[in-house]
């Protein structure tokens, strides 16, 4: 590998982001018990939320117009102005967590750093992932910051072609197989799979990748021993 740049992906790569939407789904189950089932809640916020992807991508504004939009249907329109208030709480809570680094990230970064050029290739609402990237204290480490609508194909070219670099001297480090590892191998990139325990449905694939250009590991620190 003749690597120039390595790009990590922000959410459940660098720190824990997931479990807030789980945390939150939860309450979100609890404050509408009284309308319906927690399987059948689960399954229209899901629907929702991806209807409403191409109105309002992703991240926590627009997973919180998703809930109260559940909410107004599967309540036939009668939740409370309470209800809607206690929704929006919801999301400002999830806005305020403190950022948790996930293991090894520190490590793995200051040791990249004299290498490589490092990037931030993150999705979601552009407001929250600048805020968050401050508090994480680690935007030091970051040559270059890459907030995208949605990772395809299309926006990888873009950003190799921003950072002048062919696509063989990237290296994607990230938790999504369908965000982070496809669109980079497809562009003919290198992909690494850091699993976490957590994934939404919505990033979900079914089959395995096969390609010279990808490997999985257990946890980010083993980037060390090949990089
Ligand atoms: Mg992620």
């Amino acid at each position: 590998m003749n690597l120039k740049v390595i790009a990590f992906d922000a959410d459940d790569t660098l720190w824990v982001n997931e479990p807030y939407y789980r945390q939150t789904e939860e309450q979100f189950y609890n404050l509408l018990g009284g309308y319906s089932t927690q399987h059948e809640l689960e399954r229209e916020l899901l629907k929702t939320e991806i209807g409403n992807l191409t109105f309002y991508g992703y991240g926590i504004k627009g997973f919180v117009l998703s809930m109260i939009e559940t909410a107004l249907r599967i309540s036939n329109n009668t939740i409370s102005a309470e209800v809607v208030g206690a929704i929006l709480d919801l999301g400002k809570q999830m806005l305020n967590q403190p950022i948790e680094l996930l293991d090894g990230v520190e490590d793995v970064l200051g040791t990249l750093k004299s290498k490589y050029r490092l990037v931030v290739a993150t999705k979601g609402d552009l407001l929250d992932q600048e805020r968050k990237l401050k508090k994480s204290g680690i935007s030091h480490y970051f040559h270059h910051i890459e907030i995208m609508s949605e990772k395809d194909d299309a926006n990888y070219l873009k950003l190799i072609r921003h950072l002048d670099i062919a696509p063989q001297e990237l290296l994607m480090v990230g938790n999504s197989l369908k965000s982070d590892i496809m669109p980079v191998l497809n562009i003919g990139g290198n992909a690494v799979h850091v699993p976490y325990h957590i994934t939404w449905a919505h990033e979900q694939i079914e089959h395995s990748i096969e390609s010279e250009k990808f490997k999985s590991v257990v946890e980010i620190r083993e980037l060390l021993g090949f990089l």
